[in-house]
């Protein structure tokens, strides 16, 4: 294990020990915690882990060489063609839960759904929400199927439908009905110096956002207005500079009141929030 860590960590592999592990679990079928009591792996497992170890070296993320992506209490198949969900958009999907306490069947978008991470965690976690997950990236939609599928029979239905999130048009059905729209939308700036599991892996329909980044965004402030309902509730995820650019744009449209940004964990500010203007 001494050595794997040590490759990995050469290769320039963030958390080399934990990735390592987590890859040996993989192959043996156990957890991190399991390994302790594993005294022998025989030749072919060794050969599987040496094989994934090489390609993490190559920066291939961990998640894709699982396959999994654990996110709140879910896990989400992932794989090429679909961003990997991060952990720091876990608390923009405790704060959509929190809007929705008390509330039955309320209506709930997500806008780029990618896996499927906020909007399967929010059907999970609030029995009864009516959510429905946007996806215009054609590779990516297969996966935010995949992962919907897998939890039919378990929560309310998550609807998955091919959309733009700044098409004018998109789900004129829920006009002025919805109580939250959620979205983790592309944020990156054009040129950002991105790490290679990024860079190379997640698809960049996820990652880029015009020059700074608000682009998309910039396009889905209309539809989101649209969408809500009077006093409902948008959040959208941002990047770690984004955290005056992004409040200021939202106030700057003029459909919304109470804007307010939020910080993530590790203190960095993560996501804005609003809601929809009354009358
Ligand atoms: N947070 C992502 C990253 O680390 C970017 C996500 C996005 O653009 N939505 O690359």
């Amino acid at each position: 294990m001494t050595e794997a860590t040590r490759r990995l960590a050469d290769a320039g592999v963030e958390s080399p020990r934990v990735d390592a592990e987590l890859l040996l679990g993989h192959v043996v079928g156990r957890s991190r915690a399991g390994l302790f009591t594993l005294d022998e792996v025989d030749d072919d497992a060794a050969a599987r882990f040496g094989a994934l170890l090489d390609q993490r070296a190559d920066r291939v993320p961990l998640q894709h060489l699982t396959g999994r992506a654990a996110f709140r209490h879910l896990e989400l198949a992932v794989g090429p063609g679909v961003f990997v969900p991060r952990p720091e958009t876990e608390l923009l999907v405790e704060w959509a839960l929190e809007r929705l306490t008390g509330l039955d069947g309320p209506i709930v978008v997500d806008l780029g759904s990618g896996s499927g991470a906020i909007a399967l965690s929010i059907a999970h976690e609030h029995p009864g929400a009516r959510v429905t997950a946007v996806e215009r990236d054609p590779g990516a939609i297969e996966w935010t199927r995949h992962n919907a599928l897998a939890r039919a029979g378990k929560d309310t239905p998550v609807g998955v439908v091919a959309g733009d999130m700044t098409d004018p048009a998109l789900l004129g059905e829920f006009d002025g009905r919805v109580e939250v729209v959620v979205s983790n939308p592309p944020y990156v700036p054009d040129g950002a110096v991105v790490p290679r599991e990024v860079a190379d892996h997640d698809p960049p329909l996820a990652l880029w956002g015009g020059p700074d980044g608000l682009d998309v965004v910039r396009g889905m402030l209309s539809v989101a207005e649209r969408l809500l309902r009077p006093g409902g509730h948008l959040g959208i995820e941002h990047a770690d500079q984004q955290g005056t650019a992004l409040p200021a744009l939202v106030r700057a449209h003029g459909g919304f009141t109470d804007v307010e940004d939020h910080v993530d964990l590790a203190g960095r500010p993560r996501f804005t929030t609003a809601r929809r203007r009354e009358g």
